[in-house]
């Protein structure tokens, strides 16, 4: 398969294979609001709870998700100023990891029964639906996916790999290859995208589990953001030539907490993280259970209070903040330097290890990783020198320097014109931009401000619309002489 634009920078601090337990701390916090979804607490504050009983739910199209407890202990909400439950908190009073339940064998289950018990198994909010850009319905009457695509390529730096992952975790990740074709629509097909390296090892995995309905392997281009579902969803409709059906897209870590919920009856408990980067002392991956604080973690890869920790990767990641735990999607904390003074003219300062997209850099000899990635911002903010790195990289064929024009000027129906609905947000215009323009957070406003009009016309349509029907009316009552 073939992406449009991308980029990979080659960061200094990649995180080892060697996968680490963490310990499992005395308190795990469980966020009722995460991955822009709000849940509520199905168990009543002081509650005790076994491992893997769901302690917050919400409705979802067609059933309920739910969130189940990583461990066993006793619940206590966290409020807001509001008095409303924000987050739970666990105190563990039992290490184990949650008891098998209910278990399923490949083609003996109906869809149905398969999606109830990953939307128990606090699963099914993993997986990605080209039909509404989000979480598929639980209902099989009301979508079913002509191709379901595993992706195994995570490009950004540094996100969990699937080689580390599947040390440990090979059944359950072929177990959820198996369980996946009975989701599909009639003739549909399961594809698993992964690099032209890796690819005839993945087949030799595959082949020797004797999978009922294999899926096709797809390779893809090892450049950031490959492995933005919309980007991989796109590739793989210009490779088989499907402009439309709907396409389900799901990493190598849902496989494998599909595979376990469905296979051994156990619920998604805990989450393999890379923490890596220049500011890493010893970048390592780690395995945690959902709800142990992020800073914890950082403790355990002996980073200092030097680094800023961004939760996720290199363009995407947040800054980790106090009450940040482990959440059902994380998977990432990069660690940047913090420096007190900008670089001057830093941008184009050889350096034999510094790297950029320009070729002006002496790493391009020797292939270094860059190592002074901070914080900073290489220098002063400078105008658009219209270079066009940003339109060259950008995986969903925008002119961002255009876009950026429109918006200094206010032109906002240029903006919306030129299709700024298709930013994905992966942040590569930023990160290239050699003049430091913050082009995706401009576009991430942008695209805010327009939905705010766009809903308010909406409303003002609605409103003029009930007038008119509400006069209609009175002009038929006045007709029939009723009034
Ligand atoms: S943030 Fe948006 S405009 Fe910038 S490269 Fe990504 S998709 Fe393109
Ligand atoms: S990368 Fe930056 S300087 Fe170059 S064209 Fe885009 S906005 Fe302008």
């Amino acid at each position: 398969m073939k992406m449009t634009g991308g980029y990979l920078p080659k960061i200094a601090g990649q995180p080892s294979g060697t996968v680490r337990a963490a310990d499992i701390p005395a308190r795990l916090v469980i966020a009722l609001h995460q991955d822009g979804l709000v849940f509520h607490p199905a168990v009543p504050d002081g509650a005790k709870v076994n491992a893997g009983q769901i302690v917050a739910d919400r409705e979802h199209t067609g059933g309920k998700l739910g969130l189940p407890a990583p461990a066993g202990g006793t619940i206590q909400f966290e409020e807001d100023t509001k008095g409303l439950p924000v987050r739970l908190v666990l105190t563990v009073s039992d290490h184990t990891p949650p008891q098998p339940g209910k278990r399923f064998t490949p083609g003996k289950a109906t869809p149905a029964e398969l999606r109830q018990a990953l939307a128990k198994g606090g699963v099914w909010q993993r997986l990605w639906s080209s039909a509404n850009g989000g979480i598929p319905p639980l209902d099989p009457a009301t979508e079913t996916p002509a191709c379901i695509l595993v992706n195994m390529v995570m490009t950004e730096p540094f996100r969990a790999d699937s080689t580390s992952l599947l040390q440990d975790e090979r059944k359950s990740f072929l177990a959820g290859l198996a369980f996946l074709p009975t989701m599909l629509a009639d003739a549909g097909r399961l594809h698993l995208a992964t690099t032209r390296p890796q690819a005839a090892a993945m087949e030799a995995m595959i082949s020797s589990a004797s999978l009922p309905k294999p899926p096709v392997i797809e390779t893809v281009p090892l450049r950031y953001p490959i492995e933005h579902p919309q980007v991989l969803s796109d590739a793989l409709r210009r490779a088989s030539g499907q402009p439309s059906g709907i396409i389900w897209v799901l990493d190598c870590q849902t496989v494998v907490a599909l595979g376990a919920c469905l296979e051994d009856g156990i619920p998604l408990h805990s989450r393999l993280l890379a923490i890596g980067g220049p500011g890493a002392t010893h970048p390592i991956h780690i395995r945690a259970r959902i709800g142990t604080p992020l800073n914890s973690l950082l403790n355990a890869a002996e980073t200092d209070g030097s680094r800023l920790a961004l939760r996720g990767g290199l363009f995407q990641g947040e800054p980790v903040t106090e009450t940040c735990s482990v959440e059902a999607h994380d998977d990432a904390l990069f660690l940047l330097p913090r420096t007190d003074t900008r670089e001057f003219l830093g941008f184009v300062t050889p350096g034999f290890d510094r790297r950029s997209i320009l070729p002006c850099f002496a790493s391009g000899l020797t292939g270094a990783a860059d190592r002074h990635v901070s914080v900073s911002l290489r220098g002063e903010r400078r105008p658009c020198i219209a270079c066009g790195l940003c339109e060259s990289v950008c995986p969903v064929g925008l002119m961002p320097q255009v876009l950026h024009r429109y918006l200094y000027s206010d032109a906002i129906d240029n903006v919306e014109a030129t299709g700024i609905d298709r930013c994905i947000g992966c942040g590569l215009c930023t990160y290239v931009c050699p003049s430091k323009i913050d082009l995706t957070h401009q576009f991430q406003m942008a695209r805010e401000r327009i939905h705010q009009e766009r809903a308010e016309v909406a409303a003002a349509e609605a409103a003029q619309q009930h007038r008119e029907e509400a006069r209609q009316k009175e002009l038929a009552l006045k007709k029939n002489g009723k009034r």
